[in-house]
């Protein structure tokens, strides 16, 4: 019997307020055969958040004995908390022969770039520091200072950039989800092996839209609405 084909598994980062959430649910609605990771974490519920569907709620000693044990592919502390990824779920996409998705921050992007070098992965920038900040203040009930100190982590967040595969700038929704479903259909169509129709090339160069060589000065100009007033203008490491 021939083994189950080896799953691809995409990554998706992003600052808190940049409209990943939404993204990925509409993918996932609009892509077959792609499985979300659901992650472990210790951080308590929020809202109508339900253990096993956004996350599995776990507590710091019962995730301290999944780190022993191996369980996780990757896991790192964000925001005061654990978060993790259990190696489970890639055994079982590939039994499935589905793909994996994992919304995980550039910690464990970096993590399973390691382990996995054919991951792509996939980096959402809001269109400038002025956005994210209106939608972190439309979303929340945070206060000043919570929504100051989620702005100053996007700041450093939004330096890895370089190490993602495709940038998407979430600006307008609607694209934004056509531009991401082209992302994931282009891999696997260019893994495919085979010639491509002229809608499935279009469907590639759709999502070579989002490689980063190909958005450079548009991403440069979102890097320098971050950087305090009088210190845009610099060099960019040539990542
Ligand atoms: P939140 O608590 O707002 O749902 O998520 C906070 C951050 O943790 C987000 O950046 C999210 O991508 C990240 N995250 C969620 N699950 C995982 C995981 O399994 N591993 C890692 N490294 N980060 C995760």
């Amino acid at each position: 019997m021939s083994s189950p084909a080896k799953p691809l598994v995409y990554i998706i980062s992003a600052p808190s307020g940049s409209g990943k959430s939404t993204l990925v649910n509409e993918l996932l609605k609009k892509v077959s055969d792609l499985e979300f990771s659901i992650s472990y974490t210790t951080r308590a519920p929020r809202g109508s958040e339900k253990d096993g569907r956004q996350y599995y709620f776990v507590s710091r000693p019962e995730f301290e004995k999944m780190i022993r044990e191996g369980e996780f592919l990757e896991h790192a502390e964000v925001f005061g908390n654990y978060y993790g990824t259990a190696r489970r779920f890639l055994r079982e996409a590939e039994q499935n022969g589905r793909d994996l998705l994992l919304d995980i921050d550039v910690q464990g992007a970096a993590q399973i770039q390691q382990k996995l070098s054919d991951a792509t992965s996939i980096f959402i920038l809001p269109p400038d520091r002025k956005t994210l900040e209106e939608r972190l203040r439309k979303r929340s009930e945070d206060s000043d200072e919570v929504i100051a100190r989620r702005l100053d982590a996007a700041t450093r967040e939004i330096e890895n950039y370089h190490r993602y595969n495709y940038i998407l700038i979430n600006d307008q929704l609607e694209d934004s989800i056509r531009l991401l479903r082209a992302v994931v259909r282009g891999e696997r169509l260019l893994r495919a092996g085979r010639a491509l129709s002229d809608e499935e090339a279009k469907t590639v160069a759709l999502g070579d839209c989002c490689r980063l060589a190909n958005i450079r000065d548009r991403v440069k100009r979102i890097l320098d609405s971050f950087k305090p007033a009088g210190d845009a203008g610099g060099g960019e490491s040539s990542g």
